[in-house]
């Protein structure tokens, strides 16, 4: 029996139903896999018995995945890395299916890596099958003019069509956390609004957002040299809080940004 480690995020999903909903959400027969934090494989099991083609698993924690070596060794490839120092566009050459009961800490860090290093010529990934920490997932669902809409909610629907499947309880889940669960299905967002470089949100977001209660002005013209009659020419009112810009406005605050630094 291996201890639970809590710097890695180690709640592992214990209720069957919970389970047996994740792996039927999707078809997933003959299609390539990627689990994420496969951890003692209550999920990956499950997967397998929908016959994918083939499964790739990244688990961080060297214990576990000796005990899924061991399990699973033929049937999957399990890679015994950190997934944010992962290339997820080199992993496999065909479209991945990704599944993760994702540890909480590192939830938000793992879904704007991904969303940052997208390769619209060739995404990676047609589903992503996810769970975050509740709090997380609403923040990710909102729309603006809400109190927690912020940088995560703009950059996740920049890409991402997304949708809510279920919360899950913190009862389903040993150890128990302390907190409520929530399952997201994302798709690649197509067509989307293309960046130069997809930096340049995260930049805007990023400044926009670090006082989310003050004005926007400060923020503004820090990143666009004192330049109020842009503004002006954006219909943009500098005395607004960054939560009552839409998705639209922050997409075209981003090319003029591109545009500064061309
Ligand atoms: N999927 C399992 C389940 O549902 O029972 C375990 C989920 S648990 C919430 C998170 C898993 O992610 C753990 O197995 C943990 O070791 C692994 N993990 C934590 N940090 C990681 C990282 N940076 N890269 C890859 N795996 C990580």
């Amino acid at each position: 029996m291996i201890a639970a480690k809590r710097s890695l995020g180690q709640n592992f999903l214990i209720d069957q139903n919970i389970i047996n909903k994740i792996v039927n959400i999707i078809n997933i027969k003959d299609k390539n896999i990627l689990e994420i934090g496969p951890g003692t494989g209550n999920l990956t099991i499950e997967l397998l018995k929908k016959k994918p083609s083939k499964v790739f698993l990244i688990e961080k924690d060297r214990d576990l995945t000796n005990l899924l070596k061991k399990n699973f060794s033929s049937k999957v490839q399990i890679i015994n890395k950190d997934v944010l120092k992962v290339d997820e566009n080199s992993l496999c050459n065909q479209i991945l299916t990704v599944f993760g009961n994702l540890p909480y800490n590192i939830s938000t860090e793992i879904l704007i890596k991904w969303i940052l290093n997208i390769n619209p010529k060739k995404i990676w990934f047609d589903y992503l099958i996810l769970m975050f920490q509740k709090e997380v997932a609403e923040r990710i669902l909102l729309n603006f003019n809400t109190k927690n809409y912020g940088r995560l909610t703009i950059l996740a629907n920049w890409r991402l069509n997304i949708k809510k499947i279920c919360d899950i309880k913190s009862s389903c889940f040993k150890p128990k956390p302390k907190v409520e669960s929530t399952l997201l299905l994302f798709e690649p967002k197509i067509p989307f609004v293309e960046l130069t470089n997809p930096k340049s949100l995260e930049r805007i977001t990023r400044n926009f957002f670090m006082h989310r209660r003050k004005m926007i002005k400060k923020p503004f013209l820090k990143l666009f040299n004192q330049n109020k009659n842009l503004a002006v020419k954006m219909g943009i009112n500098l005395d607004l809080r960054p939560q009552n810009l839409d998705l639209k406005t922050y997409l075209q605050l981003a090319k003029e940004y591109e545009k500064l630094r061309s």
